[in-house]
């Protein structure tokens, strides 16, 4: 009886996270391998499955792909970026103590960070300073966050989130599922993951027991996905056997400079998504971590692209809520176009194309 690794295993441990192995699959650029010479130097973790660095364009350093996935000099610098970015955001210099792998900003909900271990490590992560740098470190205490989540009466929907919570084994994921639920208060298990985009292997029949059934406490995905270029077959074909689980699939894409930021590739994008099953949930604002500058576009080019290329130009159900994430949780930067004016009578509005309406101002 031949014990058979899953080829999800296999995969994370051949990780593609140098340079001889990156040489593999595309021709390197000076510009790139000065990147990863830097990222070594640093310890910045880089790297990506050999199934998602099969996408990447051999011979375009441009390729979309390809800059998620390879360390750029660029990371270096650090002018807009804000210090000490993660303990800000997730509200931890505050009075109220919790484990480190709780991050609270909302009264009902919480993210409960797992590990900090990912299938893949974008080069955009806004959690870069625990996932990629690892200049901070938390405990990953699953027990201690679970009795804190036990403790607070008021935490109805729980985001288990990293790194990467799908790197976990079936077991531990098991496990996890089982104590969440066995919470009386806890309506709801949502688990953020990029695995169906970086590691559609991961979906294995052993997880979709884990997963499946029917149950008072319902479980959501939110995967992200920022290229068309990035889904395959057998993304559309993990997506499929998520839903066959009962588990709703979103996207959050991150809006970064030259990746996603045309029309062309914003729509085609958010189409492709609803043709693999997935409901486009957020597009996020690329956040002011450390040393992402240059995937940073102004705010408003997110609500532009909604407002040009899904927007009344394809399917509604395509269409993302901008947003960007802050300490005082997210905020919409949605479509700033719509109000033109009011009066006691009538509000006047304006659509995607520019043209105006009236709608009547009922009075309270
Ligand atoms: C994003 C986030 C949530 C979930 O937000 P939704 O808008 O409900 O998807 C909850 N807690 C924290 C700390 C978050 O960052
Ligand atoms: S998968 Fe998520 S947590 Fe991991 S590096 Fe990418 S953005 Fe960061």
């Amino acid at each position: 009886m031949g014990y058979q690794k899953e080829a999800w295993v296999t995969q994370l441990e051949e990780s593609v996270n140098t340079l001889e192995k990156l040489q593999a699959y595309v021709t390197v650029s000076p510009g790139e391998k000065k990147g990863i010479e830097e990222a070594e130097k640093g310890h910045v973790r880089w790297g990506t499955t050999p199934y998602f660095a099969s996408l990447m364009d051999p011979e375009d350093p441009g390729c979309p792909i390809r800059r998620q996935i390879i360390p750029s000099v660029l990371e270096k610098e650090n002018r807009y970026g804000v210090e000490n970015y993660l303990a800000w955001k997730e509200n931890r210099l505050t009075s109220e103590t919790r484990p480190d792998c709780i991050a609270r900003q909302y009264h009902d909900r919480i993210a409960f960070l797992v590990t900090d271990m990912c299938a893949m490590y974008c080069r955009h992560c806004f959690r870069k300073e625990l996932v990629v740098v690892r200049e901070v470190r938390f405990r990953f205490d699953i027990e201690e966050g679970l009795q804190w989540i036990r403790d607070h009466g008021e935490i109805r929907d729980v985001l288990v989130t990293g790194g990467d919570p799908f790197v976990l084994s079936d077991d531990k994921l098991g496990w996890l599922v089982a104590k969440l639920r066995e919470i009386p208060h806890v309506e709801m298990i949502r688990f953020g993951t990029r695995t169906p985009i970086v590691l559609p292997h991961r979906i294995t029949p052993g997880l979709k027991e884990v997963l499946s059934g029917y149950h008072r406490v319902p479980i959501w995905i939110n995967t992200q996905c920022n290229h068309p270029g990035e889904i395959t077959e057998q993304t559309a074909r993990a997506v499929y056997d998520l839903l066959s689980c009962g588990v709703q699939v979103g996207n959050q894409a991150v809006l970064l400079k030259g990746i996603n930021d045309d029309t062309e590739t914003f729509r085609a994008l958010h189409q492709k998504l609803l043709s693999i099953r997935i409901r486009p949930y957020y597009l996020f604002y690329c956040e002011p971590a450390p040393g992402i500058d240059h995937f940073r576009t102004p705010v408003e080019k997110g609500a532009e692209l909604i407002r040009d290329a899904i927007r009344g130009h394809t399917s509604g159900l395509a269409q993302p809520m901008y947003v960007v994430a802050t300490s005082i949780g997210k905020i919409m930067l949605m479509p700033y176009y719509s109000y033109v004016e009011k009066n006691d009578r009538e509000y006047t509005l304006r659509n995607y194309k520019g043209e105006i309406t009236t709608l009547p101002n009922i009075p309270d």
